[in-house]
């Protein structure tokens, strides 16, 4: 199906920020600040390099400029020690692999070895530094870590959309030493997440899920007034549905919200923002494997009972909320998607946004794995590589990282 998949053309510079193609550095050294935070089982054995992938257009430019291209990373949360468990040497075999080219690896982020590695190194050559966090600098911004980091490079350039809200050495304390610029991949998260909620084509719905109303609300209050439809599922309904006085069995609920969630609701009334909650709810009394499970509509949730997935009329009832929809942004799932009773509202959610002749953005690790596992990710406009800095853009909040690089004047 044809989807609307360049806005960038529509949306007149919204980073404001250097990228890296304004940067002249051919025969210079790049730091590039990558998000390498990859998932390893217990060989150490990365089992999704989707991160690694996604920051590939960055590096092999760089390289195809001639710069020498110095990369680093934070993995896991080694708490300022060095841990051989969070090493970034298996990324540097599949960043191998990706690059098909010779990958150097400094065992230290700074210091005389990683100085020595660099000073020899050559047009075209790449060199990954080892954990940033095994630096407990690194986490508080410090000043003479940054100078240490950037002592290393020329040019800094910031592709780490997904540590984009965190004020750390390497993504904002380095860039304000050296010039620096945003990545292909800061400037594509960017674009899409920002660019999308400022210049929407309507009807433009947002689509929030998961687990809890207070993980969301800034998102839901900075969109309030931007979008034409919120369809709300996932355990966060349940406090909606609560605030609107039904009873709700044992569902999660958060009682202290619940004046927030009546707040927002008369909000989207007064701007005649439509507001679709689920009417049916897959339940069960516990969430153990083979556990019984009724499908009941929202009105009819007995005690002991929880909602642990929208039903199939609520799945009918968003999937027409959407039919008109031009772009679509989602996050979070409808239903305890990880157990295969509770998955199903979630995966057909996921089948409708792909199908949506839309823009559709989905963002945070949960729905990304939704859509990866329904099969349908490549239906998705864009998939969002950060969490908490996709959330942080959607709340309307600047990022540390975007605002620490250079201004395009
Ligand atoms: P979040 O991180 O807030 O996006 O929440 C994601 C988590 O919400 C997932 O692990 C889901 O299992 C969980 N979740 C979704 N729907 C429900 C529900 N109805 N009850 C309890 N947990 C839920």
């Amino acid at each position: 199906m044809a989807k609307r998949n360049n806005i960038s053309a529509e949306i007149k510079d919204i980073l404001g920020k250097l990228t890296i193609e304004d940067l002249p550095i051919a025969g210079k050294r790049v730091f590039i600040r990558a998000d390498f935070n990859v998932p390893l089982d217990d060989n150490m054995v990365i089992t999704d390099d989707s991160r690694i992938r996604s920051t590939l257009p960055t590096i092999n430019y760089a390289i195809d400029e001639g710069a020498k291209v110095i990369i680093a990373s934070h993995l896991g949360r080694p708490k300022g020690k060095a841990e051989p468990r969070f090493s970034l040497a298996p990324v540097v075999k599949r960043l191998h692999r990706l690059l098909n080219k010779e990958v150097l690896f400094a065992p230290d982020c700074v210091g005389p070895q990683a100085e020595n590695l660099v000073s020899r190194m050559k047009e075209g050559d790449v060199l990954l530094l080892e954990n940033l966090r095994f630096h407990p600098e690194e986490e508080k911004n410090d000043e003479a870590f940054s100078r240490s980091l950037a002592k290393l490079a020329d040019y800094y350039v910031n592709d780490a959309f997904g540590a984009a809200h965190r004020a750390h050495a390497s993504t904002v304390g380095i860039a304000k030493l050296l010039p620096a610029a945003a990545g292909f991949l800061m400037k594509k998260e960017i674009e899409y997440l920002k660019g999308a909620v400022e210049n929407p084509v309507r009807p433009f719905v947002a689509i929030l899920g998961g687990a809890k109303v207070s993980g969301k609300i800034g998102v839901l209050e900075n969109l309030a007034d931007k979008v034409d439809k919120v369809i709300v599922g996932g355990g966060m309904a349940y406090t909606f549905i609560k605030a609107m006085g039904y009873e709700i069995g044992d569902s999660l609920v958060e009682p202290e919200m619940m004046d927030l969630a009546k707040n927002i609701m008369d909000k989207l009334r007064k701007s005649n923002v439509k507001f679709y909650l689920p009417v049916d709810s897959v339940i069960a009394q516990s969430l153990e494997q083979g556990a019984e499970t009724k499908i009941v509509t929202t009105q009819e949730i007995p005690k002991g009972w929880r909602a642990l997935d929208i039903g199939p009329a609520s799945v009918r009832l968003f999937s027409e909320a959407l039919q008109n929809a031009k772009t679509i942004i989602w996050n979070g799932p409808m239903g305890v998607f990880e157990i295969d009773a509770f998955s199903r509202g979630t995966f057909a959610v996921a089948r409708v946004v792909a199908d949506a002749y839309a823009l559709t953005i989905v963002g945070g690790g949960d729905t990304d794995y939704a859509v990866h596992r329904a099969g349908v990710s490549d239906a998705i406009t864009f998939i969002s590589t950060g969490g908490g800095a996709s959330l942080q853009l959607l709340e309307g909040k600047d990022l540390p990282g975007i605002s620490a690089l250079t201004d395009r004047k």
